[in-house]
């Protein structure tokens, strides 16, 4: 079977990856890797920050993480990068989602690249959009999902990148419990609630995370790995 490394410490990404991809690839995530390193995540598109995610885990595990590989392959490292784009914001947070609260207005940059509660960032868009109407809250959420395949003779092969995005509105005030982030402020097109509302199992149908997710099993399957 297909192992796959995930870069990643967010519980609920990791979950909806092996929701979506079934029961043939391993997912483990971070939290059964003690001491993989956290790559720095200040590339400028969702697409560059999972690669250096993926390389980065990719490399340790070819290092130093080596016992964590099991005797046999396929082994990957998969790294998530994903956001929000806010129309009415020229496309903020995106790549600074995960600390947008931190984020300062008038620059568009924050002091650290550390994650901001999703409280916090969920609060602060709701400030920033109070005046604009249903009509002008368009937004979207872009995954960016990079596969570095590991051999232990070859190294590190060639990364590939897969996307995936989700079209949809902000809403006026956080509904449902399902979820994480933005999840409680998105409404899917064709949907009368949100992500946290809707809950996984719609979510895990038709999200950005999907979608790219879905491009990414096609490549393995052509490749006859799945
Ligand atoms: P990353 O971990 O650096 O990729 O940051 C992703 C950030 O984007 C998260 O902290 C969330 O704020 C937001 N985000 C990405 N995907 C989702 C999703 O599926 N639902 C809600 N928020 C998301």
């Amino acid at each position: 079977m297909m192992t796959l490394f995930v870069a990643t410490r967010n519980r609920h990404k990791a979950q909806e990856m092996a929701a979506i991809l079934g029961t043939a690839a391993s997912v483990r995530d971070l939290a059964v890797l003690p001491g993989a390193p956290a790559a720095v995540e200040d590339a400028a598109t969702f697409e560059g920050n999972a690669a250096k995610k993926a390389v980065a885990l990719a490399a340790w595990l070819l290092g130093e993480g080596r016992r964590h590989l099991p005797p046999d392959g396929p082994w990957f490292a998969l790294a998530d990068d994903s956001g929000l784009e806010v129309d009415a914001l020229g496309g903020a947070p995106g790549v600074a989602s995960a600390r947008f609260a931190a984020v300062d207005d008038t620059t568009g940059r924050a002091a650290s690249l550390d994650n901001t509660p999703d409280a916090d960032n969920n609060a602060k868009l709701l400030r920033l959009l109070a005046a604009v109407p249903w009509e002008q809250r368009t937004a979207r959420f872009r995954c960016a999902l990079a596969l570095a395949p590991l051999s232990r003779e070859s190294g590190l092969g060639e990364i590939r990148v897969f996307t995936g995005k989700c079209e949809g509105r902000i809403g006026f005030a956080p509904r449902g419990e399902h979820g994480f982030g933005y999840d409680p402020l998105f409404y899917p097109v064709g949907h009368e609630q949100t992500f946290a509302e809707l809950g996984e199992e719609v979510k895990n149908r038709i999200s950005h995370r999907a979608q790219a997710l879905a491009a990414l099993r096609d490549y393995l399957q052509g490749q006859g790995m799945l």
